[in-house]
């Protein structure tokens, strides 16, 4: 029987977790699933690498099953599959390193208050991403966990891409650009050095569009600038986050509108991009087959500040060699990817419609001096890696 790890990324609502068998020091995934609606009608599901359901429950509305409920349920669906005996660790998605964790890391009782103590930069995320954490700790003291960070890749950025123009009694406490979806933007940099090891060791600009949206610039796999910053509601519109906005407008809304912090932060990071401008829906799959005026003008936004964003990264970058899409949006919307590789064509951009039509991987013309790649993330498996390597198992 080989070992496993367990992959698990907690948010307000839903606990989802992958499996990976170990054996030989490199991840395959087994398992994959989620419970979903922790605190209304959760429901978990659970699937095999190919896809087959292997697991499923529905709770009645208002059980509040909680992250507590979901992590035992959890565990017992791992036991009636007879994997306990075999987990070697947990690696957890934690969006908050701060500046102290510039690399996964193996956690223990000093390393969750750490942890903690860095809840005020990421209230919406970082409590529910250490629920699990601390419930795991209690239930099976000897299993080793592993905190992996969405921050920790962007900490090699020189110090001026990090730093925001405030006085160093506010920057002092930590208010600076620290980037997200770090994780995605490592394995990426792992992938692209495999499919193009060129163009990996020079400047590329990797666009994570998902639902969480953002870009990152990277020379010789190293992160140099990101658009998100102190928070993930920085940089390009989402799908309900309004990306980049002039600080003055959150003046405006407490000044003359009299907004209060949540309602600004209801407003800023759930109705606003392509929910908020369309009206419509924040599924870029709906916008695309919508004819609706709305839809149209939220996608012509996402795809301009892209193109904006794009610019700005080459600059810090010093040039572009190379542009990789990812995630949802990334991977699987042509038309999205054609718009922004248009409107890059000063920086040398020249796609291969039909390559970008059939998903690529590589969807640049043969004369297109910037090399264009559609590359699937998988962060899970990055935390899987790290979490392998950290206790010492992995390559
Ligand atoms: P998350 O940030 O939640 O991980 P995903 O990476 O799964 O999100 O991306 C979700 C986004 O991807 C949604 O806007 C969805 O509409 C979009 N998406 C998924 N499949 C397609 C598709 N075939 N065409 C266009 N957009 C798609």
């Amino acid at each position: 029987m080989a070992d496993v790890v367990l992959v698990l990324n907690a948010g307000s609502s839903s606990l989802k977790f992958s499996l990976f068998d170990v054996a030989g020091g490199r991840p395959a995934l087994q398992l994959h699933g989620q419970v979903e609606g922790l605190d209304t009608a959760p429901r978990f599901l659970a699937r095999d690498a190919q896809g087959a359901e292997v697991g499923a429950k529905v709770w009645a509305e208002g059980t509040g099953l909680g992250h507590d409920g979901a992590i035992t349920h959890l565990v017992e669906f791992l036991r009636e599959h007879r994997v306990d005996g075999r987990l070697v660790a947990v690696g957890h998605r934690v969006v908050h390193g701060g500046l102290a964790f510039a690399a996964a890391v193996r956690v223990t009782p000093e390393v969750t208050a750490a942890l903690a103590r860095l809840s005020p930069l990421a209230p919406l995320h970082q409590p529910h991403n250490l629920a699990p954490i601390e419930i795991l700790a209690k239930l099976q003291p000897g299993l080793p966990q592993v905190a992996c960070f969405d921050t920790a890749f962007h900490r090699a950025q020189p110090e001026v891409a990090q730093a925001f123009a405030l006085p160093p009694s506010i920057t002092g406490r930590g208010v600076r650009r620290y980037g997200f979806h770090g994780l995605s933007y490592e394995y990426i940099a792992d992938v692209l050095q495999q499919v193009d090891a060129k163009a990996a060791a020079g400047r590329t600009v990797v666009a994570h569009l998902g639902n969480g949206s953002s870009m990152c610039a990277l020379v010789a796999g190293r992160s140099v600038a990101s658009t998100m910053g102190f928070t993930a509601v920085d940089g390009l519109p989402m799908g309900t986050r309004c990306g980049n906005l002039d600080p003055g407008v959150v003046l405006y809304l407490i000044d003359e509108l009299g907004m209060d912090v949540r309602a600004i932060e209801r407003l800023l990071y759930t109705q606003s991009g392509l929910l908020g401008v369309s009206g419509l829906s924040s599924d870029m799959r709906v916008l695309l087959a919508s004819s609706d005026e709305r839809a149209r003008f939220a996608i012509e936004l996402y795809t301009y500040r892209l193109g904006r964003e794009l610019g700005s990264l080459a600059a810090a970058a010093g040039g572009l060699d190379a542009l990789v899409f990812t995630a949802g949006i990334g991977e699987n919307a042509p038309a999205i990817r054609e718009r922004v590789c248009r409107d890059a064509a000063w920086l040398g951009v020249v796609l291969d419609p039909a390559a970008n039509r059939s998903g690529g991987p590589r969807i640049s013309a043969p004369e297109s001096r910037v090399a264009v790649w559609v590359l699937p993330t998988d962060e899970e498996l990055m935390i899987a890696r790290h979490t392998l390597g950290l206790i010492g198992g992995g390559t």
